[in-house]
């Protein structure tokens, strides 16, 4: 088995992910995780601010089979809603489906969603739906389309390994997306699977949503993208109000610095809360190099 597909099935491992719970932040996930509580998370989200850098807040959750935990999802996002409003703080909302019910009942998940976007558009926050792999795809592109008949503060992301992806960037063009290259293990009749197509995919779609779309959130750590972006957007005139760079909390901290002091719109993804271990398996599935963040504090401790 390669690596990557070891580390995608570790985190999809149901068994291990309940156990990583009971032990707190491990392994190295400090590194990448902005602590276990909303407390920290803030810290750590005033601390970006500082450095002129926006943060978009995962209250981690997986592996939700159950209402009560949907529910107690819902609550925690809905607190984080609040301290960003009362804290006058930086930041908006990540969230994904089935940490709301997805997989339980499409009709709660639903209701959960719009608890959510609802408080959020009264503080004038955004919500992000991430997108996880392709089973829930299009059941979360149907909830989306039916919260923003009533809500505008929405909005998703696409994924390039997917084939449909040059279709659906099309569709959601009014949409503010976050495009991103994918990070789950896809089949070949779903997706492409080789690094070369799959980063041709990803400058297409980033150039279209750049030209045709809303905001673009072009979320990568590929210096070689980011590059191809600041000559894209300088030869169109694509101002710098119409895109910003994601990276994920703890991933390349320099550029994310340096990106924000050039004047670019930066967002930083920090996720925090107890349900990191397969936020943190499947960093390593897409980087082997960040089995350093593991070695490091094996060998330190
Ligand atoms: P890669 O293809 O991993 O790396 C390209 C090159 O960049 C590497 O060869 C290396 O030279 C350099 N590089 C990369 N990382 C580092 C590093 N840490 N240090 C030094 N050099 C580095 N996926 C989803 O499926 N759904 C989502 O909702 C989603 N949301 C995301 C949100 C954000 C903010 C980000 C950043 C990613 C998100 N992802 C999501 C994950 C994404 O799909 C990719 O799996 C992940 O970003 C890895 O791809 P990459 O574009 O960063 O570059």
């Amino acid at each position: 088995m390669a690596l990557k597909d070891f580390f995608i099935y570790l985190s999809e491992n149901r068994t291990l992910n309940n156990a990583a719970q009971r032990y707190g932040l491990r392994l190295g996930a400090q590194n990448v995780v902005a602590g276990t509580n909303l407390d920290e998370a803030i810290e750590s989200i005033k601390e970006l601010n500082r450095h002129g850098i926006s943060c978009t807040v995962d209250n981690l959750g997986e592996f939700v089979f159950e209402k009560e935990a949907a529910t107690a999802a819902k609550d925690q996002i809905l607190e984080v809603i609040e301290r960003i409003h009362s804290e006058q703080i930086d930041a908006h909302v990540s969230l994904k489906p089935s940490q709301l019910g997805l997989d339980i009942d499409v009709e709660f998940c639903y209701e959960n969603l719009e608890e959510i976007v609802s408080l959020a558009h009264q503080y004038g926050i955004f919500v992000n739906f991430d997108m996880e792999n392709y089973a829930r795809l299009h059941t979360s592109f149907d909830l989306l389309e039916r919260l923003s008949e009533t809500y505008d503060n929405i909005g998703t992301v696409i994924q390039a390994y997917f084939f449909e992806s040059i279709e659906n960037i099309e569709k959601y063009k009014n949409y503010r997306l976050r495009i991103v290259k994918g990070a789950y293990k896809e089949d070949p009749s779903v997706a492409y699977q080789s690094k070369l197509e799959i980063d041709q995919k990803y400058i297409e779609l980033i150039e279209y949503h750049l030209l045709h779309g809303k905001f673009t959130s072009i979320a990568t750590h590929d210096h070689n993208v980011i590059d191809h972006v600041k000559k894209f957007v300088k030869e169109h005139n694509i101002p710098n109000d119409k895109f910003e760079f994601q990276m994920l909390y703890g991933f390349r901290k320099e550029m994310q610095l340096a990106l924000a002091k050039e004047g670019y719109q930066f967002c930083t993804y920090l996720p925090f809360g107890n349900d990191w271990y397969g936020y943190f398996m499947r960093r390593l599935a897409e980087r082997p190099q960040n089995l350093t963040l593991v070695t490091k504090q094996v060998f330190n401790k």
